[in-house]
């Protein structure tokens, strides 16, 4: 099992990125080691409509960046027995979202952990409920209680020699009346080590990225985990000046009701080289000694289609019109607009996107 799947993993991929031609990839770029392999790890799990990620540190320590839903925990348990984990020293909760804590509360039951970061706002909801019960039933590798660690930006932490951690939010006085309190308070990590850096960006939106450019904390990173699963909301120009990513990695299910990854998202990150969990599967960069970044992908993704190209029209305009049946929302300007007793009209993609529509690839056609 374990052999076959990273067996799979080294033949489909083995992509380079800014290497010199005469360097070679090492035979099995997605050693799942955790220990003394001397590289930084970073795995992108495929858990469907989710974000998570694991960090393994060239000393062999684990971070563990969100979970998925409740429902993706078994697997993702399974992933990360399958990659060598045998305890989780850190375990990052970016915000009580179900989708980024629900598959923790697996974790928490499963491994030993020694510290739990939250950002521990004032959140109600019974998957965060059960995720602070299972905190408290957690264990340490020698049986005592994990610190639980509430996190704000300032704090940095040197988990193995020449790598540094940072985060760089929320701060104090956590955002409140934004769209998404709890996506704009996001932790917010990067990670630099030699040879690169990685920024984690949870699922902040503009007012989280306003108080990032007002702390002036460097965001310039060769990988970016793009924010909140590729929606408009995430993602804007001024960000990727600022971060400059070459690498791009969307987490994302597939066919999910949102609509994510947003096609002015994936527009905006043309030129950037760009990995999603709904194609690729788990997602393995690896950061060795050679100061390489390796990337080995568990799928090919299917065609690689190029993102759509936006429609002018509902980017200006900002009128889209959905299909009350299929959920799908259509440019003005798109040859299949539903029949007009179907159609539902939005001031923009954005509450078409909100009212649970995905969007129609009109310009490209299908
Ligand atoms: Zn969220
Ligand atoms: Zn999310």
């Amino acid at each position: 099992m374990r052999r076959g799947f990273y067996g799979l993993l080294t033949l489909v991929l083995g992509f380079i990125i800014g290497c010199a031609p005469s360097s070679k990839p090492s035979s099995n770029p997605s050693t799942p080691e955790t220990s003394s392999s001397g590289a930084l790890q970073v795995v992108f799990f495929d858990v469907g409509q989710g974000d998570s990620a694991l960090i393994v540190f060239p000393n062999g320590k684990t971070m563990l960046i969100d979970g998925g839903e409740t429902t993706q925990g078994r697997r993702l348990v399974q992933k990360l027995n399958q990659r060598g984990v045998k305890q989780i020293d850190w375990l990052v909760a970016t915000h009580p979202h179900s989708d980024h804590i629900g598959g923790l509360i697996q974790v928490l039951n499963s491994f030993p952990v020694v510290e739990v970061w939250d950002i521990a706002m004032p959140f109600e909801s019974p998957v965060y409920r059960d995720f602070l019960l299972a905190v408290r039933r957690a264990k340490t590798p020698d049986g005592k209680r994990p610190v639980f660690r509430k996190v704000r930006s300032g704090l940095t932490l040197e988990p193995a020699p020449e790598v540094r951690l940072s985060v760089l939010a929320p701060r104090e006085p956590l955002l409140v009346g934004t769209r998404s309190d709890p996506n704009n308070n996001s932790l917010v990590l990067r990670v630099d080590a030699p040879g690169g850096s990685f920024l984690f960006t949870g699922d902040i939106e503009r007012e989280g990225r306003r108080r990032l450019y007002e702390a002036r904390v460097n965001l310039r990173a060769e990988v970016l985990k793009v924010s909140h699963h590729g929606a408009s909301n995430g993602t804007d120009r001024a960000f990727l000046d600022r971060v400059k990513p070459r690498v791009a990695v969307i987490s994302v299910g597939a066919s999910n009701r949102y609509g994510h990854p947003h096609r002015e998202t994936l527009a905006l990150l043309q030129g950037v080289r760009l990995y999603r969990t709904d194609w690729h599967g788990d997602i393995v960069m690896r950061l060795g000694a050679d100061k390489q970044l390796q990337i080995a992908t568990e799928r090919r993704a299917p065609t690689q289609p190029a993102p759509a190209k936006p429609s002018t029209k509902a980017i200006h305009s900002g009128i889209v019109i959905g299909n009350r049946h299929s959920k799908v929302y259509h440019a003005p300007d798109c040859p299949r607009l539903p029949k007009p007793e179907n159609q539902v009209r939005f001031r923009s993609a954005e509450e078409a996107t909100r009212a649970g529509y995905r969007p129609h690839t009109c310009v490209e056609g299908e």
